[in-house]
């Protein structure tokens, strides 16, 4: 068996030892509701308030302001419809956003109005200036642009596009999922009215996430029951998982200015190597600032599907940006916004590394992919 190589930490991660510890010490010794008065609900609900200030300090805000809920999916959608439900009228979003934000602010659209859909330059990076002139023709109730893309890394320019969301009065969400932790992500810093996080992405465990939803901000829950997060997310909470992800992400935040300069040197590293290996690949997003993590390659002339599995063969996990709807593999809607050829747009192979991404995982890389491309391509 070849050295097994995880590169697809932009899918999910592996549970951080010190966040399963945390998540063990609440499941099996303090499992009472938080709602409950007794003692059990007490320890409880103070293990949870911790959690949600430890949280909130991360990202510089307000305890009171931390929505815990069942993903970053979850956050999304809370942060879209329940906007659009609360407020009505038009939405704008960029053309790369992540699904859960994409089709949220689609289904808000066939009940309250128009979606403007903000175009992005050949980097993946959100036009402003078109943004500009959506938010002032259009007046939108909620502007949605993604910290930073979980497809090619293009990180945005957020705080430009905040602040000219906060002189003409228009909320902004920002799904901020693949940013935390890789780059600096700061409610007291950038102009934002609505955050998304979700911990899996992080070393938390899969199935929570946050939202910060910044004092005043108006938003509509979208489920209905024990009034617990404010009301805003309501069911019982997972105390476990919450703990789990304050803890996961303090330490990413803590590391990570050491973690990502020694990522971003092995990326760059395996990105000119493979270039100088492969004829015609193609470094997508490479003139936008991105995250050192994310690395999304275009192969002309191979298929996608064939180049995974090929991969996954010799023990290498990668993933593609190409999606499987009714039987055909679509190019990815992120490249094709992007300007990028259908040639080009289709045969993408993204490599997402990691905390435990070593020297030694991108000479495997390296060594297996011109081949495998070679293989696929013939
Ligand atoms: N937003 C972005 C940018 C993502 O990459 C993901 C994960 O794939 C999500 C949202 C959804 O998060 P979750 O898997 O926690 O629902």
């Amino acid at each position: 068996m070849p050295h097994p190589v995880y590169l697809d930490y932009a899918a999910t991660t592996p549970l951080r030892p010190e966040a399963r510890e945390a998540m063990l010490d609440m499941l099996s010794q303090r499992w009472g509701n938080p709602s409950s008065m007794h003692r059990w609900g007490r320890e409880a609900r103070a293990a949870l308030e911790d959690a949600r200030a430890r949280f909130a300090a991360v990202i510089g805000a307000a305890p009171a302001e931390i929505v815990f809920t069942r993903g970053g999916t979850e956050a999304d959608n809370l942060a879209v419809l329940g906007r659009a439900r609360a407020a009505g009228g038009p939405l704008a979003c960029s053309a790369i956003e992540h699904k859960a934000v994409l089709s949220s602010a689609k289904a808000a659209e066939g009940k309250d109005g128009r979606l403007h859909v903000v175009p992005v330059d050949e980097n993946g990076v959100v036009d402003v200036d078109a943004l500009a002139a959506i938010v002032r023709d259009h007046a939108p109730t909620l502007v949605s642009v993604m910290w930073a893309s979980n497809e090619v890394g293009a990180v945005q320019p957020v705080e430009r596009i905040g602040e000219i969301c906060a002189e003409a009065g228009v909320a902004f969400h920002s799904d901020a999922v693949q940013a935390l932790g890789k780059v600096p992500v700061r409610a007291d810093r950038v102009p934002v009215d609505l955050l998304a996080f979700s911990a899996h992405k992080l070393g938390g465990p899969r199935g929570a996430g946050v939202l910060f939803a910044r004092r005043g901000t108006k938003l509509d829950p979208l489920l209905f029951g024990g009034g617990q997060e404010r009301g805003l997310r309501p069911g019982t909470e997972d105390v476990a998982s919450a703990v789990a992800f304050a803890v996961a992400a303090e330490l990413a935040e803590a590391e990570r200015e050491a973690t990502m300069a020694r990522i971003a040197t092995l990326r760059d590293g395996l990105e000119a190597g493979l270039c100088a290996r492969i004829p015609g690949l193609r470094v997508n997003a490479a003139g936008a600032p991105r995250l050192p993590t994310i690395s999304n390659l275009s192969v002309p002339g191979a298929d996608p599907e064939m180049l995974l599995m090929a991969l996954d063969l010799e023990g290498i996990a990668a993933s593609s940006g190409s999606a499987c709807s009714s039987g055909a593999v679509e190019p990815s809607h992120v490249l094709l916004a992007m300007g990028l050829p259908a040639e080009l747009a289709g045969p993408s192979v993204r490599f997402s590394l990691g905390r435990d991404t070593t020297e030694q995982d991108m000479e495997r890389v390296l060594e297996v992919f011109p081949r495998v491309v070679e293989r696929v391509r013939t």
